[in-house]
């Protein structure tokens, strides 16, 4: 991706651990490396196609010198956030904050932290088969977007589907959603079991009746697995009900690990299960 680069901003500010430090305030550089596609601006010269780093400067100025923190682990932290929420085009950033007269009794040149934070793309399947299901479903998908972290792009239609798993119980509504998020993967797990949770769902039985069910099937093309959290989701190939949605949403998008298209695993699966 391209980038927009913006080197030793000079930004005076009070973070610091130490009393005097956030009375007196001290001088802080930032560098900030802007992950853009300077493409559209590039091909036609206009600026709004673009980012405005005269106004990015700004902002950062505003960010890191209008709030006090102890850590600049913190400060960064709100700056970098607070870039990717304003500006539309920026879909990543580096962003260093070096404290060069930190308190440290030796000869130095700076201290600094440098993170690297970005918008990802997470596709989140849904379900409820417990009361008013569309209601559940509806409150759910209606608190991701009305959370700063999120931007729901697309939701897909919605699916009756009979239960999974062999547990005696009424039928699904299931759907699946495209959204970028600034969550981490377990942040965004535990932020949908929190939805889960609002909506009165109890874990009783596994794959048993829910008033709501909210899992996350793919993170940008992150493989991983620990005792939380699997991804992709290990079962999404197996359902239908998960298939169909993803392949309305995204029929070219590859499972990166089946190496297979959401077209194509779903077309597997009929043929499985016809068989
Ligand atoms: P479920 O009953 O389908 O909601 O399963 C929830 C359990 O699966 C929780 O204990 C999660 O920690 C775990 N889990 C593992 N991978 C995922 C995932 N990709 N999305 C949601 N839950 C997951």
């Amino acid at each position: 991706m391209d980038e927009i680069r913006i080197e030793n901003l000079e930004i005076f500010a009070h973070h610091g651990v130490f009393p005097e430090e956030r009375e007196k305030g001290q001088r802080f550089y930032v560098n900030a490396v802007l992950y853009t596609d300077l493409r559209p601006a590039g091909v036609r010269d206009e600026l709004e196609l673009s980012t405005d780093y005269g106004d990015v400067s700004l902002f950062l100025k505003e960010q890191l010198s209008g709030r006090t923190y102890h850590l600049i682990e913190a400060a960064a932290e709100a700056a970098a956030e607070a870039v990717l929420l304003r500006y539309p085009l920026v879909r990543a950033l580096d962003l260093e904050l070096r404290k060069p007269e930190a308190p440290i009794p030796m000869r130095f040149d700076f201290v600094s932290v440098k993170l690297h934070r970005a918008w990802h793309q997470a596709y989140i399947a849904f379900g409820s088969n417990l009361g008013d299901r569309q209601t559940y479903i509806d409150n759910g998908i209606k608190a991701l977007k009305a959370d700063f972290h999120n931007r729901v792009e697309k939701v897909s239609g919605i699916l009756e589907t009979k239960p999974y798993g062999g547990v005696e119980q009424g039928n699904f509504l299931n759907g699946v959603l495209k959204m970028d998020t600034l969550y981490t993967p377990h942040e965004l797990l535990a932020r949908l079991q929190e939805l889960e949770r609002e909506a009165g769902r109890e874990r009783k039985v596994h794959w048993g009746p829910r008033t709501l069910d909210l899992d996350i099937l793919l993170y940008d093309r992150l493989v991983c697995e620990d005792k939380d959290l699997i991804l992709p989701h290990p079962d999404m190939q197996n359902r239908d009900f998960v298939l169909k949605p993803m392949a309305e949403l995204a029929p070219w998008l590859r499972h990166p690990v089946l190496q297979k298209n959401m077209e194509q695993l779903l077309k597997e699966y009929l043929q499985r299960i016809s068989c």
